[in-house]
């Protein structure tokens, strides 16, 4: 499919070398070309443009910089084993950057004609999909202030692009649980704060505990609230579920909790499947209480890097639960088999998530 005609495209007369399949990881390679288009108060969104993938110049007084104006998302494309390419739920990805839009008083984006430049760009750039279970391509749209005006008002004016990165399978040796430290201290986000938009800062300000708990042998962290650290938000940048008693329960969208589309997903899948599904406040006390009393079957976190994410031990101020013995549980090897199924178009994509390109 050819994108839109309002957008112009200029290929790459340089095509750049495949990285090799086994050393893709994530986000280290980009494809040949990006998209582009830029926003004036004046003029809304113009100049629409599919160009070779290049570095840009920004004024040193640009917004972004100093007061961090931006807003990105993350969605995949795969290949499915006839040939075909497809992208999950693309259109979901562009309401929710219109949510972080709003919240960081940032403009609207047309979805429509972005909608379209996704499709354009993975279409242009779709020999750089990789073959082969579990690898795919990630896309990454993101907005930029660009004024050059150190006053801390809005912007008056903005840079959309979009980028694409060849990424290696998440599970190379079949999925695996992880080790979860629980943050007591450090926080990532406060009902009223901007928790729930996807935005450059909320990733900055977890960098610190991230990395306190892989000193000490920890994956990643599972954040607590801001105000009383007592109620479980996220799972490093994944949304995280918890299986009690033959219930799924996961927190609600507070304000100050990313909602996630492989969350979204994973509740509709599993409410087709008439498994008990609660989005509830849910405090870290009860889910050691309900490991206490051996009715803590699984806890997962979902996100598009790895899909299901299985926790296989929390830590939580030096008390550690193990759960499941610390394998992957039914649950979540179900719905890793069925969304990833759905991804690369082996399983029927009852919900229309997939948009071919
Ligand atoms: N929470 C945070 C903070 C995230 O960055 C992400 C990744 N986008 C998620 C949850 C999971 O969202 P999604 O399922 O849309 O990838």
């Amino acid at each position: 499919m050819i994108a839109s005609t309002s957008i112009h495209i200029e290929r790459t007369t340089t095509p750049k070398a495949k990285p090799p399949q086994d050393k893709l990881g994530f986000g280290i390679y980009f494809t040949d070309h990006m998209f582009i288009m830029n926003y004036t108060a004046d003029e809304g969104w113009h100049q629409s443009r599919i160009v070779p993938y290049q570095p840009i110049t920004l004024d040193p007084a640009a917004k972004v910089f100093h007061y961090g104006q931006t807003v990105f998302e993350g969605l995949k494309a795969y290949k499915t084993a006839d040939g075909r390419v497809q992208v999950f739920r693309p259109d979901a990805n562009m309401r929710r950057m219109n949510l972080s839009n709003d919240r960081m008083s940032m403009p609207e984006i047309p979805t429509d004609l972005v909608l379209d430049a996704i499709k354009g760009l993975t279409h242009i750039d779709q020999d750089w999909i990789p073959d082969g279970e579990g690898n795919s391509l990630y896309i990454r749209p993101f907005i930029i202030a660009t004024e050059a005006l150190l006053g801390v008002q809005p912007s008056q004016a903005y840079t959309f692009m979009i980028i694409m990165s060849p990424v290696g399978a998440y599970y190379p040796e079949g999925i695996n649980p992880v080790k979860i430290f629980v943050e007591s201290h450090y926080v990532r986000a406060m009902i009223g704060g901007v928790g729930e938009a996807k935005t450059a800062g909320n990733y900055a300000a977890g960098l610190k505990a991230q990395d306190a708990a892989k000193e000490q042998g920890y994956t990643q962290v599972l954040w607590l609230d801001g105000a009383e650290h007592k109620y479980i938000e996220e799972v490093g940048s994944m949304n995280v579920f918890f299986k009690i008693d033959g219930t799924v329960y996961t927190p609600s969208l507070n304000g100050s909790i990313l909602d996630g589309i492989t969350r979204n997903s994973v509740i509709q899948l599993l409410r087709h499947w008439q498994v008990p599904v609660v989005e509830r406040q849910l405090s870290i006390e009860e889910i050691y209480e309900a490991g206490k009393n051996g009715k803590l079957e699984e806890a997962f976190g979902t996100g598009t890097a790895a899909v299901i994410s299985p926790v296989g031990e929390l830590n939580w101020l030096g008390v550690k639960l193990v759960i499941n013995g610390g394998a992957t549980g039914g649950l979540s090897e179900k719905l890793y088999n069925n969304l990833t199924g759905i991804q690369y178009g082996k399983l029927e994509d009852e919900f229309n998530w997939m948009v071919e390109v």
